[in-house]
């Protein structure tokens, strides 16, 4: 079905590959990007255990459900010792990396804050914890200080590639440009850039999503976190049209096109990492399992405390709301077993993309940059 030259496949390619309905060919495209994985990856799933330490937000994004005008919620935000207590957690549990996420918060005091919680974390692991942000777009010497301080990846989705698209779903003072920019800073830092959309967008096309696909591929990206919409009540993209349930249409829509993006993905750019997001469980119990076997390589198991979990909603029907971490550490390993893959423990699981697009030139400045932290 898919010809020899699989990182050929143009957009009209990918996006008739989008449209698929019949059953057979779908499951042989998974079946496909699967055998890709085992050859290029494994059969190894990599844990970042996620941290949603802050739902204080400064923009205001059409479809997210903490965006600056939704008063619905309770803004919280961890101290550093709650912090370093579930990093601890995650360090104990040998999940191996560590996502910090939050709202995007600028300035002097937040950068400090987070600099200084990303040398604690290092300290407490003693260098075995990988660390990703996932703080928005910053100002250039921000990103850099973090990486100084020993964060290696970064994840700042770019939402949609289109950029009338983006527009639509963003206030103007949101610019597509700025975003580009920012993703373009983080790969001159050095940091192992991760990037994404969301899936089944109101407004986006089959052919949208083939160009977000020849997007991450042309754009050397190290790591990808993309999965489906799911609206969210209190937002103006879905006000009026979805109350707290989510019509069983737009659920198979949105979980289909997710599970075909990440397979296509998986045969266009076959070393890169691939998340299987927890978006995919609000819309069927088993969508991360499903993503793991269409391609995917990389779960985010969230370690926020239970309490501040109910006020981390960025869209409807979040998973795991009541349970504590350790649930979440015991289903999520029986859930990768179950599938027959295995877990890897301890390691970071760094995207093998990344060391092929730079050769030794990140891992010597890392080594440089490590050294001189541990000097002094
Ligand atoms: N503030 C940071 C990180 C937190 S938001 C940032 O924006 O980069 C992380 C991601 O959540 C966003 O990139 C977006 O893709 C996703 N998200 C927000 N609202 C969503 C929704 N309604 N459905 C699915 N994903 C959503
Ligand atoms: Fe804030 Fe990120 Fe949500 Fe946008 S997507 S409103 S930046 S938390």
């Amino acid at each position: 079905m898919i010809s020899n030259n699989l990182k050929d496949l143009t957009e009209e390619d990918l996006t008739s590959l989008l449209q698929l309905e019949d059953e057979k060919k779908i499951e042989s495209l998974y079946r496909q990007a699967y055998e890709k994985k085992v050859e290029q990856v494994g059969k190894k799933v990599y844990f970042r255990g996620i941290i949603e330490f802050s739902n204080h937000c400064q923009k205001n994004c059409l479809y997210c459900g903490i965006r600056r005008d939704n008063n619905e919620l309770t803004r919280f935000e961890m101290d550093r010792e709650e912090i370093i207590k579930s990093a601890r957690w995650v360090h104990n549990s040998g999940y191996g990396s560590l996502v910090l996420q939050s709202g995007e918060i600028q300035g002097e005091e937040f950068t400090e804050y987070i600099e200084g919680i990303i040398r604690d974390i290092k300290e407490i692991s003693k260098g075995e914890l990988g660390i990703t942000l996932s703080l928005g777009e910053q100002k250039k010497e921000t990103y850099r200080r973090w990486f100084e301080a020993g964060a290696h990846r970064y994840l700042l989705r770019i939402e949609t590639t289109n950029p009338d698209l983006y527009a639509e779903l963003h206030p103007e003072d949101h610019q597509f440009q700025e975003r580009l920019n920012c993703l373009k800073t983080l790969q001159d830092i050095g940091y192992q850039t991760g990037t994404g959309v969301m899936i089944g967008l109101p407004g986006q096309t089959p052919a949208d999503l083939a160009a977000d696909l020849k997007f991450f591929q042309r754009q050397k990206i190290d790591m990808i976190g993309m999965g489906p919409y799911v609206p969210h009540s209190s937002t103006p993209l879905a006000s009026g049209t979805t109350g707290d349930k989510i019509p069983a249409k737009l659920k198979e829509k949105n979980l289909d096109l997710s599970l075909k993006m990440v397979s296509l993905l998986r045969i266009l750019v076959p070393d890169v990492n691939i998340a299987a997001t927890t978006a995919l469980q609000a819309l069927h119990p088993l969508g991360r399992e499903k993503a793991l076997q269409a391609g995917a390589n990389i779960l985010m198991p969230v370690v926020t405390p239970q309490k501040y979990r109910e006020d981390y909603k960025l869209y409807e029907n979040k998973p795991c709301i009541d349970e504590k971490a350790e649930d979440c550490r015991g289903c999520i390993s029986n859930r990768v077993k179950s599938i027959g893959e295995e877990i890897a423990y301890d390691e970071w699981g760094d995207s093998r993309r990344y060391f092929r697009r730079l050769g030794n030139r990140s891992a010597e400045l890392r080594g440089e940059i490590d050294a001189e932290n541990a000097a002094g």
